[in-house]
């Protein structure tokens, strides 16, 4: 099968057909996309080698549970041991023995085929079409803050980062009818967040108020920089970005402040597919350009341009 495989460099190459494990399905591939981690693990991040991508959508072709083969899905991308403590309280994504869909010792979903464990599948409406199914990985990390913090509708956030994650996390807070802020740098990002609704700043005017929350997406180390100086004394910063490299911490405003930090990362996968399908979100003016699967590397050129939103690959 064809793959987008990545060594020290990333390369579309016939490699080796995934063979489902018991308890696996293999599912055809339709459509991926690409996501900032996957531009980071092609600078080093998580030192991955194999198959990219963890943002998809596909139909099931074989199964041994018989009631998954044609459907249409998305998989969780934590595959747990089964056996540990994490796994045993359904944290499997923090299960130490964890591998994650092309992020973490797993072969990910730029390919014409992939496997996941039957757990980790969730079969898709049919009112809901491939290009919007893309997001629902991305969609469930938004929704994880939300499991972790209490935004009432009456706090102040903000939100670092108009990029696409950061346009995902507006529009799933948003529900909560706080008041929100998008603080961004990119003119065309800013506009179309304008156009969704969003109130947004650019980073160079960065407001004297504070916030009760402040969501770090920018995707950088600067952005924790910046969320020190929105964030209220006692209130809690929200780290989503991932990215190669380290942050330098000045700790004593964090403890002067009693800031808390809170790390944040995937999420329900539920809750994003009821979320996409009752259209709470609008992930459509998300989409920069679809590509063929063949043209993957121009795909990933196109997508490592700054202030490019959601580049798809197209399988199937
Ligand atoms: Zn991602
Ligand atoms: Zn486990």
């Amino acid at each position: 099968m064809k793959a987008l495989y990545l060594t020290d460099h990333i390369e579309l190459t016939e490699i080796k057909q995934a063979v489902p494990a018991e308890n696996e399905a293999l599912v055809q591939v339709r459509m991926a996309g690409i996501c900032n981690t996957d531009l980071e693990i092609v600078k080093g991040y998580m030192g991955f080698t194999g198959v990219l991508g963890h943002e998809f959508v596909g139909r099931v072709v074989e199964a041994s549970d018989s009631s998954w083969p044609g459907k249409r899905v998305c998989g969780e991308i934590n595959f747990g041991c089964g056996n540990c403590e994490y796994c045993g309280r359904g944290l499997s994504r923090h299960c130490p023995q964890r591998t994650v869909l092309g992020i973490l010792n797993q072969n990910g979903a730029f390919a014409e085929y992939v496997t996941l464990p039957l757990k980790n599948l969730h079969a898709v409406p049919d009112a809901i079409p491939d290009t919007h199914a893309v997001f629902v990985e991305p969609l469930a990390a938004a929704l994880e803050i939300l499991e972790q913090v209490k935004i009432q509708p009456d706090h102040k956030v903000a939100v670092i980062g108009d990029g696409k994650l950061g346009l995902l996390i507006f529009q799933v807070l948003r529900l909560t009818g706080c008041d929100l802020l998008l603080i961004g740098k990119h003119s065309r990002k800013m506009a179309l967040a304008g156009t969704l609704g969003v109130k947004t700043i650019p980073l160079q005017n960065l407001p004297e108020e504070k916030f009760d929350f402040v969501v770090e997406a920018s995707g950088a180390a600067a952005g924790f920089e910046t969320a020190m100086k929105l964030v209220r004394p006692r209130g809690a910063i929200i780290l989503k970005s991932t990215y190669h490299g380290n942050l330098e911490l000045h700790a004593a405003p964090i403890v002067i402040d009693e800031v808390t930090i809170v790390g944040s990362r995937c999420g329900p996968f539920a809750a994003a597919m009821r979320v996409l399908h009752q259209k709470l979100v609008n992930v459509e003016p998300l989409i920069d350009q679809i590509y063929p699967f063949d043209k993957a590397r121009e795909a990933f050129e196109h997508a490592q341009q700054p202030g490019t939103l959601k580049i798809i690959l197209q399988m199937n």
